[in-house]
This record gives structure tokens, C-alpha cells and sequence, in this order.
């Protein structure tokens, strides 16, 4: 049997591990390697990331997936001590057996540091198991490029090299760390071709804290391995995409090691080191920058917390506090050329030319995408302070809606383990709405909504009969905003399709709900399989096509749009400054508020706050909403109400407080309308 301990070929091993490059370290360097400086530095910089990771983790769900995986791979022994030393010893006691299952193993070579999910030892083998909640599907999916694969080139897709390039630094910690051994590396992910074959499969895990607070996830009492059923695990053998990253095979850009010319060794050592020595490397910057942690708002952190951003752009573009509030060519909407302008020196949104976007109508009424992107420059150069409209087309796209108005909007999420027996992974679970009805006269009604986040039960069905209880009863536009409403519909049709008899009125339901929505596209052409006759319209479309103010940046979310339209609006402000009785309320609300400035205090700032334990501003941070994913807190709550034990009084909060933001939303819809009717 080869030795077990683990070893290091510069004997280091006993030498004490300082600010070591652990997986997750590694994986934020993947994403940009100047983050690894900011990162872990609370006191110093801001980090969007920095979550509660008990939130983190309900958002995630991978700890059922985590648990999932220990189950199936029964008889394990799980490393729960934290710190380095003990952690190791525990590892080293358990891998000198000739054969061990180790959950969370712990592994170092020389400052290299990783806990492993699952790690399997057999006389001269270890499979090492990275468990991801990540969907997968051995027919549809490919680590590689298919396109590039035929030219004989491997590249590695943007959907998995996050998580191949994570289990290739596994590989190489454990294979550093114990040269005698064959090591095999797999992805476990969630197979999406499976179907649960028991039921109350999600509910079998569950989401704690202990009494420091630390996060737990556990498995219910009575439930082990036996009670699984079929396996719904797909484990992938990721070995050669390993060692195509390994051995600098990846010809996509991916890696950022190819950036800085080195092999992937040089690279790990490279940033092991600069880890450890607490050096900052030189930031690159890229569209990535957009999305970046360490890009904070003011106000978002105490006045003393830095913004890592900031400082990479005053390195590395010679940014001053005047280009602080400056506009990126990133904040360009829906561009796809930043990448390049940013590559050439140019920076911000003032620098883009007319040549750089396709200033040019398409077909359609309105904005095409290009002469709304060049339009957003526009008004930025000029400074403008006012909107520009499309009054003519927009006012022909509003005398086609007919009345009474109907504004719905939906809060969903996707759980990762099935509910019910029969059911696959990663089913779209439907568990709000909020219904709001605008009727010729001008009245504006909160007419009704939805709410069920009973812990296992799947709420599809009684979701969608009480949405078509509230339209049924005339033939008025009905809104959305954005694609999800129609989405979500059309799966919930794919759900009672497959649920066939065993719900009476499936057919009904699926009949209704096609003439409200739009299918899918045909395989042949740009129609769509369905277009019911009164299809939803898309008032985010709407806005895309007709109405720009230069105050909503690069983003149409209805987080942004509302206080932008509030500011900008007499009518709205005159008649939401008086007091409206609200179904949600006990007291009488008045929506439009002012600061001392004179500007209108975004009304989701005055609702309480959606966790009684948490601070709002910390959700807002750590689950932004956009145009395409609203609804962040909401689903981390509706995961909270089915993971974890919560009292009822607890569980009547998040309710409440969740029905005021569904309701908010789909008032800001009807706001939206009544501010287009008063432009004049
Ligand atoms: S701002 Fe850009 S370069 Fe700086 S840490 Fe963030 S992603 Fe990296």
C-alpha cells in the first residue's frame, strides 16, 4: 500500500500554513486574480459577497445536494473541525486505513489548502468528488465546445470551466500531496434526465444554525441512504478535462493564466504566493469589472470601507474622484462590444462613437437595440435631465390594450431536489402572485393574490387555478414584466403535461393558460408554437422600445425605473402623495414620499424589511434584482419557510412581508402605465 500521509516534494508540510490559496481563493482568482487582495479584508474594502452564509446557503441549495451526495456515498466519516492543524490530523488518521470515505476532507501541499466534498481512498486510488448543485445532462451537455472540438481544439464551455478548473486544482493539491496515488477526479451534479421515484425527497434535508452561529446543514432523523430511492446523481469522470487544464490544452478563454503566459503550475504557484505575501496583482480591467464584488455604492458600507474598484481603476486606468460617477462603456445597455473598447484604452460610456453601436431602426416600432444604446450616449453627453419618448409609436402600441388593465407578477424559484415522486430536478416552483386591475374610469385595484410556501408541498397547480380565477372574467390586457411570467407558464403547461390524469382539470388549465401567453419557438422558423389570443404584454419591452431617461443608466429594472419615473413625474407624485387604503397595510400608505433634497424616496426603501433578523440593505446587496432575476429575497425566504424550522409567528412575518413586495411590484407596473397616460 502506498504511503498515506500526506507528503510535499519540498517537505514543507510541517511548516505552519499562512493565508494558504484554499479552492475558494483559487476560484475567485479564476474570476480576476486582483480580487484575491481585496478578498477576506471586511475591515478595509467592501465585498457584496460577504453574505450571511446562512442566507448563502439558502440561496444556493447545495447543502441538500452536499448532503445528497454523503448519503449515497454511505459509511463516511465527515472532518467537522475548522482549523487547519486538527483538520489535517483527522484526514491523515482516517487516510492511513486502507480504504476510507472522508467527507470534507482536509488536504494541503505546501501552501496549498482544500477541503474536499467527498474523497474516496481504495489501496492505491482516490476519487475525489466535487459536489455541485448544478443541473446536468449527459445527452445536451459537453465540458467542450462542440463547434471547436470538430476543429480539434478543446475548449472549455464558460458553463463549466468554473467548475473544471475548481476540481483541476483539487486534483493537483491531492496529487501533489500524495504522489504515490492514481488520483480520479468527478463532478457529482444533479442529473436533470432523472425523476425522483419517493416522495418528499426535499424535505429530508434541513438548514440550521448552531449556537455560534455557524451554519449546519443536516439530514432529517430516520432518513438515510435506503430512503433515496433512485439515484439522482449524475457522476461525471472529469479526468481529461482536467488534464487538458493542467497541461495548458484550453483554448478558450477561460483561463487567465494564459493572460499572464504562464502554465497552470506557474500559475497556482503564482498566486499562492502573491496570497501569502498579501500582493496585490495588477488589476486588468474588463467587462467583468461590472458585476465585481468590490464595486460598492456609496452608502452601502460605512464611510471608512473602501471600494476595491475604485482603486483598480485609478491604477489601471488613471481614474480620478471625478471619474468616480463616470459612466462605463460596460454600463452601455445590452452592449457587446466593451470588451474590445476597454482593450483599446477607452473606458467609459463618453468615449463609445456612433460607430461602435448599430445606430439603424430594425423592423419593429420604437428603439432598435442599437438606437436606444447610442440614445443613452446621447443624453449622457448632453447632460440631459429629461426622457426622451417615442410618444407617436408609443401612443399607437397603448390604444391597442384594452380595459380593464390587469398587472400580474410572479415570485418563483427553482428548487434543486425534487418534492414529489415522479417530479425531475430543478422544477420552476410558482409560489406568488400579486394582482393589480386598472379600469378605464381610472380606478386602480389591488385585486388579488397568491402565497403558499407550505413546507413540501408543490404549489404549481393551485397557483396557476387561482391566477386564472383572477383573469377570467373579461377579456382586458393583462401585463407582465419581462419574459418570466410567460416562461413560467409555459412550465407549468410541461408540468401538467407530464402530471397528465392525475390532475382533473390539467387540460382546462393548460387551455387557459395559452391564451394568455406565448409558446416556445418552432424548431423551423421564428414562429411561436402558440400565440394566445390575449397574449401578455411585455411592459419592460415597452420601455425598451419607447421611453429612455437618462437617469436609469444602463439597466430597465423595475427597481430602477420606479423611483426614475416617481422623480420625473407630477401625476404620479400628486396622486400617490395622499394616503391609499392597501390590502397588505393595516394603516393607509402613502407611497410617494420626499427627502429633504425634494427627491422622491423609492417606495421598496419604506417597507419593512423581508428577514425580521436581517438587515434590508444587506439583501438588497447580496440579492440584487435586474430586469431578468427579480425576485432574489424572495425565493431566498421561500427557501427559508421550507428548509428550516421556523416558528409560525415566524413564518406569518416572512409572509407578510413578502406579500408587501409582490403587491409594490405590480403597483409599480399600473405607476408605469399611469405615467406613460399623463405624458402629454
Ligand atoms: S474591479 Fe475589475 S480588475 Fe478590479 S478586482 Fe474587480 S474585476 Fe478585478
Amino acid at each position: 500500500v502506498p504511503k498515506a500521509k500526506q507528503t510535499s516534494e519540498r517537505d514543507t508540510d510541517s511548516v505552519e500554513l499562512h493565508r494558504p490559496l484554499s479552492k475558494s481563493r483559487f476560484k475567485i482568482a479564476q474570476e480576476c486574480p486582483t480580487k484575491l487582495f481585496y478578498n477576506g479584508k471586511p475591515t478595509i474594502y467592501g465585498n457584496k459577497n460577504d453574505a450571511d452564509a446562512f442566507l448563502a446557503a439558502l440561496a444556493d441549495g447545495g447543502f441538500q445536494v452536499g448532503k445528497l451526495a454523503q448519503l449515497e456515498f454511505a459509511g463516511g466519516t465527515e472532518i467537522t473541525s475548522k482549523d487547519y492543524p486538527t483538520s489535517l490530523a483527522e484526514t491523515d488518521v482516517l487516510l492511513s486505513k486502507k480504504d476510507a470515505i472522508i467527507y470534507e476532507a482536509a488536504i494541503r501541499f505546501e501552501n496549498l489548502f482544500i477541503r474536499a466534498d467527498i474523497l474516496k481512498k481504495t489501496d492505491d486510488t482516490i476519487f475525489l468528488y466535487e459536489v455541485k448543485a448544478k443541473s446536468y445532462s449527459e445527452k445536451e451537455d459537453s465540458f467542450y465546445d462542440r463547434t471547436q472540438l470538430k476543429k480539434g481544439l478543446k475548449k472549455i464551455t464558460t458553463k463549466w470551466a468554473p467548475y473544471l478548473y475548481d476540481i483541476a486544482f483539487q486534483h493537483y493539491v491531492v496529487s501533489k500531496a500524495f504522489p504515490n496515488f492514481k488520483v480520479v477526479p468527478f463532478l457529482v451534479l444533479i442529473d436533470k434526465s432523472k425523476v425522483a421515484t419517493v416522495d418528499g425527497l426535499n424535505q429530508f434535508f434541513i438548514l440550521d444554525k448552531d449556537k455560534r452561529g455557524h451554519t449546519i446543514a443536516s439530514v432529517r432523523p430516520g432518513v438515510d441512504h435506503t430512503k433515496l430511492g433512485e439515484s439522482l446523481l449524475a457522476k461525471v469522470n472529469a479526468t481529461e478535462a482536467v488534464h487538458a487544464i493542467q497541461n495548458n490544452q484550453d483554448n478558450g478563454k477561460n483561463p487567465p493564466e494564459r493572460l499572464h503566459n504562464m502554465s497552470f503550475t506557474q500559475w497556482v504557484d503564482f498566486l499562492a504566493k502573491n496570497y501569502q505575501e498579501d500582493t496585490k496583482i495588477s488589476p486588468v480591467l474588463s467587462p467583468s469589472c461590472k458585476g465585481c464584488e468590490f464595486r460598492i455604492k456609496p452608502g452601502d458600507f460605512p464611510s471608512n470601507i473602501k471600494s476595491g474598484f475604485d482603486e483598480c481603476w485609478r491604477e489601471a486606468a488613471n481614474a480620478t474622484e471625478n471619474d468616480v460617477a463616470r459612466p462605463r462603456v460596460f454600463d452601455l445597455w445590452n452592449f457587446r462590444g466593451a470588451d474590445k473598447l476597454m482593450e483599446q484604452g477607452s473606458y467609459y460610456l463618453d468615449n463609445v462613437t456612433e460607430d461602435d453601436v448599430t445606430n439603424r431602426p430594425d423592423k419593429k416600432p420604437g428603439m432598435s437595440m442599437g438606437q436606444r444604446q447610442w440614445k443613452q450616449v446621447e443624453l449622457l453627453v448632453e447632460r440631459s435631465a429629461v426622457p426622451h419618448v417615442e410618444k407617436e409609436e408609443l401612443r399607437l402600441e397603448m390604444e391597442r390594450w384594452k380595459f380593464p388593465y390587469h398587472f400580474i407578477d410572479f415570485e418563483t424559484t427553482t428548487v434543486a431536489i425534487p418534492f414529489h415522486k415522479g417530479m425531475r430536478p430543478y422544477e420552476t416552483i410558482a409560489f406568488q402572485f400579486s394582482h393589480h386591475v386598472m379600469y378605464e374610469d381610472g380606478r386602480v385595484e389591488h385585486k388579488g393574490e397568491y402565497f403558499n410556501a407550505e413546507q413540501g408541498k408543490f404549489p404549481n397547480f393551485d397557483f396557476v387555478r387561482a391566477l386564472k380565477k383572477e383573469l377570467e372574467g373579461d377579456d382586458g390586457t393583462v401585463f407582465r414584466y419581462a419574459d418570466h411570467e410567460n416562461t413560467v407558464l409555459n412550465q407549468i403547461i410541461r408540468q401538467l403535461t407530464v402530471a397528465g390524469g392525475q390532475v382533473a382539470d390539467g387540460e382546462q388549465l393548460i387551455a387557459w393558460i395559452k391564451t394568455i401567453t406565448h409558446g416556445p419557438k418552432s424548431e423551423d422558423g421564428d414562429d411561436y408554437l402558440w400565440t394566445g389570443k390575449r397574449n401578455m404584454v411585455d411592459l419592460l419591452n415597452v420601455i425598451k422600445r419607447y421611453y429612455l431617461h437618462p437617469k436609469m443608466g444602463g439597466s430597465n429594472s423595475l427597481k430602477v425605473v420606479l423611483p426614475v419615473i416617481l422623480n420625473a413625474s407630477a401625476f404620479l407624485q400628486e396622486k400617490y402623495s395622499k394616503p391609499q387604503m392597501s390590502r397588505n397595510f393595516k394603516e393607509p400608505i402613502t407611497w410617494v414620499k420626499k427627502d429633504e433634497e425634494g427627491f422622491v424616496i423609492d417606495p421598496y426603501k419604506a417597507l419593512p424589511a423581508v428577514f425580521q433578523d436581517y438587515d434590508q440593505a444587506l439583501i438588497d446587496r447580496v440579492f440584487p434584482e435586474d430586469e431578468i432575476n427579480n425576485g432574489g429575497a424572495a425565493l431566498v425566504a421561500y427557501a427559508r419557510m421550507q428548509f428550516t424550522e421556523m416558528s409560525l409567528a415566524e413564518r406569518g412575518l416572512l409572509r407578510s412581508a413578502l406579500l408587501k413586495y409582490c403587491e409594490l411590484d405590480t403597483l409599480a407596473m399600473v405607476m408605469v402605465v399611469e405615467y406613460f397616460q399623463s405624458l402629454p
